[in-house]
Order: C-alpha cells, then structure tokens, then sequence
C-alpha cells in the first residue's frame, strides 16, 4: 500500500513564495541551482520571490541528476481514501510509483558556456533547489560535485575566496537518510518548505490528468478540516 500525497501547482507557489523571505535573509543566494527536473519550476517560482527592487533576477542554472526509474508497483482495484493528514491512501492498481535506483546517473551539468568559467562560482553564494529530499542521495551528489569542481577552480585561480551553498526543497521527508550533507549546510543554510512522513508526493508536473490530480489533492484537505 503506497501512501500519497497530492501537491498542487498553487501549494508550490505558495511554499516557494512563503520560503523566500527567509532565503533572503538568511542564504543570500547570487545564483540557483535547479536539480532537474523537480527542481526547475520551484527554482522558478522562487526567482520571482526573491527579486529584489533596483537588482537583476537571480540566474537559474540547470544540472539533470537521477536515482530514480519507472517501475510497475504492485497493485489491486483502483480506488483510493483520504487520511487525516492529507495522504491519500492508494488502495493497490494498476499505477505506477518511482523506485529507487542505486546510482546517481548524471543526464546534464553546468552549462560552462552560460556560466563563463567555474571561476564564476568561487566565492558566490549558491542555492541549489530540489522538489524533494527523500534518500538524500540526489543532493549529498550534487553538493559533492559541486564542490569538487568549485574547489578545483579555486586552486586554478589561487582565490581564497569560499563559495557557500545552501539547499532549498519543497519537501522533506523525516526518515533516515543514506546521503549526508556538510554540517555546515544542514544546521544553516538547508531549508525544507514542509517536512512529511516517508510517503510518495505526486507533484503537479508528473500528473496525467491534472484535474483528478487537484480532486485528489482537494479531497484531501476537506479531510484534513
Ligand atoms: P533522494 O536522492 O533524496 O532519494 O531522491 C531525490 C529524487 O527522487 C527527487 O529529486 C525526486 O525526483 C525523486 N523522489 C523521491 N521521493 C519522491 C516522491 O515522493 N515523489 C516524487 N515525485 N519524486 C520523488
């Protein structure tokens, strides 16, 4: 039985739109990261939020990082009931849930071409977005890639200068985590619009009819009052 969770295009905007003024004030981010693809509509929602008056929109980069691959799940009839804390209970179907790989495949990194050199990232302060922290494996990745090669461009150039990255997801979920993060990001500049339980968020992006997808995620919340 896989437990659900339904996330709206507005729940989005609102958790973006809700987690930019403490990403303000507190990361100061000169350039985003978008882990695609669950990060770039958040990354892009959040550029709007964290537009300052007189100052020029954040950049957005892209890399393609993926652990997960499509496989059946195991199934019965189709119907589904809402619990009390907006999950959606899936009784078995024909469906299919995303299930963790082992490996971090790489399908897109910094685009050097917008980006100029690496040297641009020596010193800067980097958000990198995701949808979600589930394993943690995604972002333990990213965050070690990255700065291996800020780290190698940094001897290149002999900059003392530090780069400082920060993590922002729409969601977390509270389980024990495979991948760790430096304690530096995640005791001070790690940000989780809302922590759940070790369910399955479908977000809006991956629906295949996204008005059931709203029903689904509007009977949910009557539930929840
Ligand atoms: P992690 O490396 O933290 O296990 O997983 C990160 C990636 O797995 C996410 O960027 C996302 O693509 C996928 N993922 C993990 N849990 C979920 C989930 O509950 N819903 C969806 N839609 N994707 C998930």
């Amino acid at each position: 039985m896989v437990r659900k969770i339904y996330v709206t295009y507005n729940d989005v905007h609102k958790l973006c739109q809700e987690s930019a003024p403490y990403i303000l004030d507190n990361f100061k981010p000169h350039l985003m990261i978008a882990i695609g693809g669950g990060g770039f509509i958040p990354a892009r929602i959040l550029r709007s939020f964290l537009k300052t008056p007189g100052s020029p929109n954040i950049p957005i980069q892209a890399i393609g990082l993926s652990l997960y691959e499509k496989l059946p799940s195991k199934t019965t009839n189709g119907s589904s009931s809402s619990s009390a804390n907006g999950a959606v209970e899936e009784e078995e179907h024909d469906d299919v849930v995303e299930e963790a790989g082992t490996q971090v495949t790489r399908t897109q990194w910094l685009d050097m071409s917008a980006l100029g050199e690496l040297s641009n990232l020596v010193g800067k302060k980097v958000l990198i977005v995701d949808e979600v922290d589930d394993t943690r494996t995604t972002l333990e990745y990213a965050v070690r890639e990255l700065e291996k090669d800020v780290e190698e461009a940094r001897a290149k150039m002999g900059s003392e200068a530090k780069t400082e990255f920060s993590i922002f997801v729409l969601h977390n979920k509270d389980k024990p985590k495979k991948g760790h993060l430096p304690d530096d990001i995640l005791n001070g500049r790690y940000l989780a619009a809302r922590t759940v339980g070790d369910e399955w968020i479908c977000y809006p992006w991956e629906a295949g009819d996204i008005d059931q997808h709203d029903k689904m995620a509007e009977e949910a919340k009557k539930e929840q009052v």
